[in-house]
């Protein structure tokens, strides 16, 4: 028998592409037509009709999301071995991953700590030097190998004298049947799990191919042009064949690229189905409005819309006065000036008779949102209401005229209803998952729709996760904003942010400080917000601080809020609870403490809240002990005030899950596809599916 090391490294099973397409667009079977049982394709079929996976086996590959051919032919290598030629032992180096093979000449386990701990160890001899390889606290181990055997093992050398790898990876060399297959050639290693080693996998992938090999068939529609390389790919079969046993490892990154690109396709033929149900089903309301509300509203306003935000204004109109329902995402970076572009469309829409609904992500930002449409539509008679969780109280004059109601996600839930609904607003709409994006706009009968995000997305994100929206930017922000400068501290120079932070308040400007949590814990160094707000305030005296967190009531909110609003207070001590949407031109300082503990989209979001206003403001992020990563993070924030920039940097560090955040629940789930990496596959296979006739 033979061991991996490698014990439950399996990723967990994944909803294939098909799972996500909406019933609605699969292609329909009229009863008439149906043949009378087709056979199932091959990829289809239960791993139990590959010869040797019996039901247990069956049992054990259900763990690595495995229950059909198809799926064991997708088992994706975690990486390949060339066992053509192993690292002579004297050659092995320090923290290099070395593949060596060789005989045990001793083993044994000691155990100690009154038997609580153990190591066990073998030394490898391949003729050229000694090899120990040792697993800790893993006794069971020893059963697995015995004197004599051959093996092969994997791992980095974490010492050379003598040369010594910690739980490496192995398998044993075997005399007999499918050797051929494990040795003298390039091998995949998979993701194995308990009771299922990488061997075992490997052997029954061997299998499946050998029989079911030449019945991979082309996805339809045909997308992917096959034959030789620069422009052709290998064929679907060719390409899972050289994904689990390429000649050359390289050749193993060619057959992803073609599978990435399967998947590509295959989304972007989702997003373009969807799109065009959405222009045969759906007739949109005549949202464009006549400008009686526009023109005395853009009058009052104090300042001239800017160009960005004209040239959006009317792409947005262009959409709501056409045939098919607006989809749009609106992007701009912060103070970019995105809340009064949303909030023409929603007169627009007022004005043809239709009704609005605003979606934000937090009870401070609904409030912001409400106060802002009340003070610039109450006095044209539009009924503002708004619904949060704590809260829901109308005002404006006309009870009965068309209304704009503003909310939390407490406007999705079921009981919440909206009449003669025109359009959807979602303000922040990063922090909300695309579920309970799609719960609100059916409240009504196809809306438009409006999202609005101040994370810039890259485009490959873009194109994937957004791909079904149109685009429209604010790129410039309006004119006369001081800029803001962004200082990275030590704790040790907090005494001089403070006094930074008093001559800033003596000058009549305002100041947020932000903590990463809300209360003191014994396990946690972290600065908590409660505890720090006695600390700034005396720092800070005689000038009033306000406080402001999460768990506060509602009420408690609104008055911290809006005493910060109305100078009252001239410092927010806060979490971030303040991090998206919430606008107080009139203050020009951000200090973060613990900045190591926040993303780069956080941060930038939180920068956000200053340079508002005329004035210079300043970000000051105080950080100690900081790790690499974080270090990155700091560094970059300093260097650039582009959240394109940063979200360029923010994928490249974190990832595209981490970017969108865990709500963000519309990530496509790509099992070759690398939304980092293949832009550029993408991007091919966008354009194949653009220039398809459908
Ligand atoms: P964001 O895009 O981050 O949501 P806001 O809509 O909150 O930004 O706008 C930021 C600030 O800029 C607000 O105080 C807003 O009143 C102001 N503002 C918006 N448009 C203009 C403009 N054209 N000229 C001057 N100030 C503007
Ligand atoms: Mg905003």
């Amino acid at each position: 028998m033979s061991v991996d090391s490698n014990h439950g490294d399996a990723r967990p099973p994944r909803a294939g592409l098909r799972d996500r397409i909406p019933d609605a667009i699969l292609p329909a079977v009229p009863p008439t037509q149906r043949t009378p049982e087709p056979p199932v394709p091959a990829m289809d079929l239960p791993v139990t009709a590959v010869p040797g996976i019996g039901p247990e086996r069956a049992v054990l590959l259900q763990r690595l999301g495995i229950a059909t051919v198809g799926d064991l032919l997708l088992h994706r290598p975690r990486r390949h071995e060339d066992r053509r030629a192993f690292l002579p032992i004297r050659g092995v180096k320090l923290g290099e991953p070395a593949l060596a093979c060789g005989r045990i000449i001793a083993a044994g386990t000691n155990r100690f700590r009154g038997g609580s701990r153990s190591v066990y160890e073998f030394i490898l001899d391949d003729g050229t030097a000694r090899l120990h390889c040792r697993w800790w606290n893993l006794p069971f181990i020893e059963k697995f190998f015995a004197v004599g055997d051959e093996v092969m093992v994997f791992g980095k050398p974490n010492s050379l004298r003598p040369p010594t790898i910690d739980h490496p990876e192995t398998e044993k060399v075997e005399a007999g049947d499918e050797a051929p297959l494990h040795l003298n050639r390039v091998v995949p290693v998979h993701p194995a799990t308990e009771g299922l080693s990488a061997r075992a996998i490997r052997a029954m992938v061997s299998r499946a191919l050998e029989r079911f090999g030449a019945e991979i068939p082309e996805p339809t529609p045909r997308l992917v042009p096959v034959g030789a390389a620069p422009d052709g790919w290998p064929s679907r079969a060719e390409a899972i064949r050289a994904l689990h046993f390429p000649a050359e490892i390289a050749d193993a990154e060619r057959a992803r690229g073609r599978l990435a690109l399967d998947e590509f396709a295959a989304l972007s033929l989702e997003i373009r189905r969807r799109r065009r149900n959405l222009e045969r089903q759906a007739k949109a309301m005549p949202c464009g409005g006549d400008n009686h509300l526009i023109r005395p509203f853009l009058a009052s306003l104090g300042f001239r819309l800017t160009d960005a935000q004209a040239r959006v204004l009317r792409e947005i109109r262009a959409d709501l006065a056409g045939a098919v329902p607006m989809r749009r995402l609106l992007q701009g970076d912060v103070g970019s000036g995105k809340t009064v572009v949303a909030a023409c469309a929603a007169l627009m829409t007022v004005e043809g008779g239709w009704n609005v609904a605003v979606m934000a992500p937090t009870e401070i930002l609904a409030g912001q949102w409400a106060a802002n449409l009340l003070r610039w539509f109450g006095p044209l008679g539009i009924a503002i209401e708004l619904r949060t969780g704590s809260k829901r109280e109308t005002s404006g004059t006309d009870a009965t005229g068309p209304r704009v109601t503003v909310g939390t996600h407490a406007l999705v839930q079921r009981a919440a209803t909206f009449d003669r609904l025109g359009l959807v607003v979602i303000d922040e709409q990063h922090k909300f998952g695309v579920a309970q994006r799609e719960a609100l706009v059916r409240k009504g009968w196809y809306p438009h729709l409006l999202v609005m995000t101040a994370t810039p997305i890259p485009r490959t994100l873009a194109l994937s996760v957004y791909g079904d929206l149109d685009v429209s930017v604010v790129d410039a922000p309006p004119a006369g904003r001081g800029r803001i400068r962004t200082h990275v501290r030590g704790t040790k120079a907090l005494a001089k942010v403070w006094e930074f932070v008093r001559r800033e308040l003596e000058a009549g400007r305002q100041a947020y400080v932000v903590y990463a949590r809300v209360d003191e814990s014994e396990h946690d160094e972290t600065k908590a917000v409660t505890r720090e707000f006695g600390r700034v305030s005396t720092a800070m005296a005689p000038h009033a601080v306000g406080l402001l967190h999460g768990q506060l009531h509602a009420r408690e909110k609104d008055a911290a809020m809006d005493a910060f609003r109305s100078g009252a207070t001239k410092v927010l001590v806060a979490t971030t609870v303040i991090e998206v949407g919430v606008d107080v031109p009139n203050a020009t300082v951000m200090v973060i403490e613990n900045a190591e503990r926040f993303g780069l989209a956080q941060l930038h979001q939180l920068r956000g809240r200053v340079g508002r206003g005329a004035h210079e403001s300043h970000c000051i992020l105080v950080a100690d002990e900081k790790t690499e990563a974080s270090k990155e993070r700091l560094k970059i924030m300093a260097e650039t005030n582009d959240g394109f920039e940063l979200a360029e940097a923010d994928l490249r560090l974190r990832g595209a899950g981490e970017l969108l955040g865990k709500a963000q629940s519309g990530l496509p789930s790509l099992k070759f596809g690398d939304l980092q990496g293949d832009r550029a596959l993408l991007e091919l296979a966008r354009g194949w599916v653009a220039g398809m006739k459908m």
